[in-house]
């Protein structure tokens, strides 16, 4: 598993410039595609605007569930176990009606990360909580049951980039993002007390992150 929360990784990511820009793979909901299960993009089309606004990054897209599943589609959840549990055979995706996604999850991560290589993509910008993309947090069973329930861990696809190889990020993790716009635009300086997601105060008082190390 890489990290990208880790200083060091992005250190050893060569200098991003105009002519040889940081390639990036995003959710696709996050660059405003409509690819949710309602067919909206979650709100998401707003995020990270100073990013997809660089010219020192090239960005690309993907919706693994998207891909296998299509829009409008029900809701996959990540059952008795996060994404690395999945490839080991130990959790399984369900919908909201019980009805068993596995298949499809993985077959989208598989399409996802092979879209991964052939972009040579360098750094993923995923989205959290979801039971493909998150990264640190998602939900614990059905997002729909009351209360909703986390648990810390990855999805489905951001599982098997990880595994790959693949530096992967959440939209939420501003220490790192951070890092990667002061890499970027010259003249940004990341200011102190900058939090990524699995060092906020709730995710470490209730999924058991210490404050520092992501795992
Ligand atoms: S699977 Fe990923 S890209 Fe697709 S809607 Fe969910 S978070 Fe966005």
């Amino acid at each position: 598993m890489r990290l990208a929360h880790n200083p060091k990784a992005f250190s050893e990511l060569p200098k991003p410039t105009t002519e040889a820009p940081l390639r990036i793979l995003m959710s696709a909901c996050m660059m405003g595609q409509g690819c949710g299960v309602d067919g909206t993009d979650y709100g998401m089309g707003g995020a990270l605007s100073w990013l997809k606004a660089n010219n020192r990054v090239h960005i690309v897209h993907f919706c693994p569930e998207a891909h296998s599943m299509g829009i409008p589609r029900t809701m996959p959840d990540l059952h008795g176990g996060d994404g690395r549990d999945f490839w080991k055979g130990q959790a399984k995706v369900l919908d909201e009606s019980g009805a068993e996604l596995s298949e499809q999850m993985a077959e989208g991560a598989k399409a996802m990360l092979a879209f991964a290589k052939e972009q040579r993509v360098q750094l993923c910008v995923l989205t959290d909580m979801s039971a493909a993309c998150g990264t640190q947090v998602i939900a614990d069973g059905c997002r729909f049951d009351q209360p909703r329930a986390y648990r810390k861990g990855m999805g489905v696809a951001a599982a098997a980039l990880s595994a790959a190889g693949f530096l992967v990020l959440a939209q939420r993790d501003h220490k790192s993002l951070g890092r990667l716009r002061a890499m970027i635009e010259p003249g940004f300086l990341a200011p102190e007390g900058l939090l990524d997601h699995h060092a906020h105060p709730w995710v470490v008082e209730n999924l058991g992150y210490s404050d520092v190390h992501f795992g």
